[in-house]
């Protein structure tokens, strides 16, 4: 083989030791990987030839990955989802009446795999946000989220979605039924998704959940993952909830103690700005229910 049947590609979609691949023309083939120690995600960047007299391809090698997206699986496995995203948008709505704790939680899990983030307030056709969510939504831009308001439906606001999404890696989070699909349809043309799937011809697709990645027109992923969806990863260490709230992070830097936990402690930089009212309260609460929820899964580990 010469090194110029070596290509480049992505995996746009993944079935066990199956997958497609889009080629940097454009391309869509099949593929399969040898070995059983490496297992390529949506998003991951790899190395592939052609075979003689074969369909399919072969990839060699897996790019190192910047991030993965994670979920337990039934069996309580850590199952990677897709790999090297940048950017994750919170989806919520009027209805169903905003959980802005699942909101923070998806920024909250963002900021622990290191990507953007954006919030996006969908089905606006209904009317504008009232005062308490346009006052929700205006906490997230003073912590320089970007935060759109827009329609799926009558396609106001779109192209600022649109133009946050372009050339990012991105995923679209958030409760079920604030039309998390609706704008993926929208944002992609419903022929990219079909060929996305219908071009694989692995075994076993329909037995594990389907995460695809989908070109935008304009440059760019959306990946497509009905698991991930309405899940945010679970934290870890009582320590990184910390990280994950932008302005508790920012303000923990001038506490007295350096692991402030920011709940009881002297001279905590964070309480005395909830004191001024200079942070939002709610935005504490939420952060105070990941650290119980994460404090609560490192005490059931050991
Ligand atoms: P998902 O569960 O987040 O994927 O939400 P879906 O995309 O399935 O949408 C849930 C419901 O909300 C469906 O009945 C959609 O028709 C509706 N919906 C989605 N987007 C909009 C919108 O922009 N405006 C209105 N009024 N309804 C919408
Ligand atoms: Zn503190």
């Amino acid at each position: 083989m010469s090194t110029t049947d070596r290509h480049t590609a992505i995996v746009t979609a993944a079935y066990g030791r199956r997958m497609q691949l889009r080629l940097e023309d454009g391309t869509l083939v099949d593929a399969r990987i040898k070995g059983r120690e490496l297992q390529p995600v949506c998003g991951d960047v790899v190395t592939a030839h052609p075979l003689v007299n074969e369909p399919e391809w072969l990839v060699t090698r897996i790019g190192k990955r910047r991030n993965e997206l994670t979920r337990p699986n039934l069996r309580g496995r850590t199952e990677i989802l897709a790999a090297n995203l940048d950017l994750l948008a919170a989806v919520c709505a009027p209805v169903p009446r905003p959980d802005w704790f699942i909101v923070d939680r998806y920024l909250c899990a963002a900021e622990q795999m290191g990507i953007d983030a954006i919030v996006v307030y969908n089905k606006a056709d209904r009317g504008e946000p009232d005062a308490a969510h346009a006052a929700e939504l205006d906490v997230y831009r003073s912590l320089d989220y970007p935060t759109l308001v827009c329609s799926a439906h009558s396609g106001l606001g779109l192209d600022s979605v649109r133009g946050e999404l372009r050339n990012h890696t991105a995923i679209i989070a958030g409760q079920s039924g604030v039309g998390k699909s609706s704008l993926i349809n929208v944002l992609t043309t419903s022929d990219q998704r079909t060929a996305d799937v219908s071009g694989t011809r692995g075994e076993g697709r329909h037995t594990t959940v389907n995460t695809i990645m989908v070109p935008l027109p304009d440059g760019g992923w959306v990946v497509d993952s009905p698991g991930v969806r309405d899940y945010a990863p679970a934290i870890d260490d009582p320590a990184d909830v910390e990280t994950g709230f932008r302005e508790i992070h920012r303000l923990g830097q001038d506490c007295r103690f350096a692991n402030c936990r920011h709940r009881r402690e002297p001279d905590c930089a964070v309480l005395a700005a909830l004191d001024k009212h200079s942070i939002s309260a709610r935005r504490y609460e939420s952060y105070k229910r990941m650290m119980i929820m994460t404090e609560q899964r490192e005490r059931r580990r050991y």
